[in-house]
């Protein structure tokens, strides 16, 4: 029976026995071109790193002396937190942005992009994003085994839902339970909404009793003005989701936190069951830490402005770039990505044999050693030209010490950009250099 059981394979054989909604699946794409862009370093290639979407910055002085101030602390927490974290980040976000929730209605998981993985596995419903959304939610819901419904956008507005296409979807099956993630400052485009954009998807959502999921991790770097959350206008059937890792620079750290309403709070307890079945609790240090940076300090305020502003002139910089060669592109209000679309250069690209933007995207990196990711890892028909660009490839710690002589008040000018974010201004020149230069139309007017 042994030699017998030894020829079916059953441990050597993947394709056969590994679990069909993980077989076509091939890492994150974020990840995995983070590692390829270090490996690449590492055998002595010059690659731009606008790959991976990770804050430059450092975590803020008082957060990082929190920790050390906490790394004795070793035990197991409780499935939904700290109490203390829970409480600070009740209050934190009705102090910044309004929504009033209690700590009972936190709870903090290793990282947003886990908490967001148990609600799918929790919620029994089609999970709905726009094209584009960021890489994870739809492979996540293909690994637990939910529908996903894609939700039509345009270029012309920035890629932003509009309230008709949810409509749309939604009416003629108007009782289907359904799991919508809206996510702004946006990744990838870095778009936002204005609070009439927001109130007019939560008349729809509450049409449909929709579950919305405010995906809101880059609401501390909005470019313009303070970051709106829809929970403001559909309080009952809104879950914020936020964290550590963007605007504080922690994503390394992973800690993330749900904020629900009372009304569905029967689904806060279900995903505290998985919790408690899968990842126990969240790093304990870190939680104690987490408390530091939530509170209000001038150190904190400082370190937004400095790291708001440097996002915005950068991404203002880029994108002038670009469309001055000719690319398709719209200037972002938030967090730290483009989303530029070579639609124009289709003719001359698909010359050279690049159909899709996953060709695109490779032979930017095997070319220019610029690291960007495909537009189609983004939801995006494979065939559109477009690419997420992460404009981080700075040293974060460098420009805040060059940018804390100029005052706030001030606009950050070219010649800082160029000379301390040296590698993204590059990697964006070589872009509009490689694409003009018997690819394209036009040529970029680079300062
Ligand atoms: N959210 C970041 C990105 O889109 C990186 C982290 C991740 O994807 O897990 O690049």
């Amino acid at each position: 029976m042994e030699q017998k059981l030894a020829e079916t394979g059953i441990i050597s054989n993947p394709k056969v026995h590994l679990n069909l909604n993980v077989r076509s699946l091939q890492g994150s794409s974020t990840l995995v071109i983070n590692e390829r862009s270090n490996e690449l370093i590492n055998n002595g290639k010059e690659v731009f790193k606008l790959g991976l979407g990770q804050s430059p910055f450092p975590v803020p002085n008082c957060v990082v002396e929190g920790l050390k101030a906490n790394a004795y602390h070793k035990e197991y927490l409780p499935v939904k937190g700290l109490h203390k974290l829970r409480e600070a980040f009740s209050n934190y976000y009705f102090r910044r942005f309004g929504v009033k929730r209690s700590a009972d209605n936190v709870m903090i998981g290793p990282g947003s992009k886990e908490l967001m993985f148990l609600i799918q596995l929790v919620y029994y419903g089609d999970l709905l994003i726009p094209t584009p959304s960021w890489v994870s939610y739809a492979p996540q819901a293909q690994i637990i085994g939910r529908q996903v419904r894609w939700l039509p956008t345009q270029f012309e507005n920035n890629w932003r839902l509009v309230p008709e296409e949810l409509d749309i979807l939604c009416k003629d099956d108007p009782y289907r339970p359904r799991l919508l993630i809206l996510n702004y400052p946006n990744n990838p485009c870095g778009h936002t909404y204005s609070i009439d954009e927001l109130k007019e998807l939560a008349e729809i959502a509450r049409k449909y009793q929709i579950v919305l999921l405010s995906d809101e991790i880059y609401g501390e770097i909005g470019h313009y003005g303070r970051h709106t959350s829809i929970a403001q206008f559909y309080p009952e059937g809104t879950i914020i989701v936020t964290g550590l890792s963007k605007w504080c620079g922690a994503g390394g750290w992973r800690l993330g936190a749900f904020i629900f309403p009372d009304s569905l709070n029967w689904l806060l307890d279900a995903i505290s069951v998985a919790a408690s079945e899968t990842f126990t609790s969240t790093c304990a240090p870190i939680q104690y830490a987490a408390i530091e940076a939530l509170k209000e300090s001038e150190e904190i305020e400082t370190y937004l402005h400095h790291t708001r502003r440097l996002f915005r002139t950068l991404g203002r910089h880029c994108s002038l770039q670009m469309i001055k060669a000719g690319i398709e592109l719209v200037e972002p209000q938030g967090a730290f990505y483009l989303f530029p679309r070579f639609t124009p250069f289709s003719p001359e690209l698909k010359l050279r044999g690049i159909t899709t933007s996953q060709q695109l995207c490779e032979t930017l990196l095997e070319e220019i050693g610029v690291a960007t990711i495909p537009g189609s890892d983004f939801g995006r028909p494979k065939e559109n030209m477009t690419l997420r660009i992460a404009y981080v490839d700075f040293d974060g710690e460098k420009v805040l010490q060059a940018a804390s002589g100029i005052p706030l008040e001030s606009e950050l000018d070219e010649k800082f950009i160029r000379t301390h974010c040296n590698k993204v201004t590059t990697a964006v020149d070589r872009i509009c250099e490689w694409i003009t230069a018997g690819n394209g139309k036009k040529t970029p007017k680079t300062a």
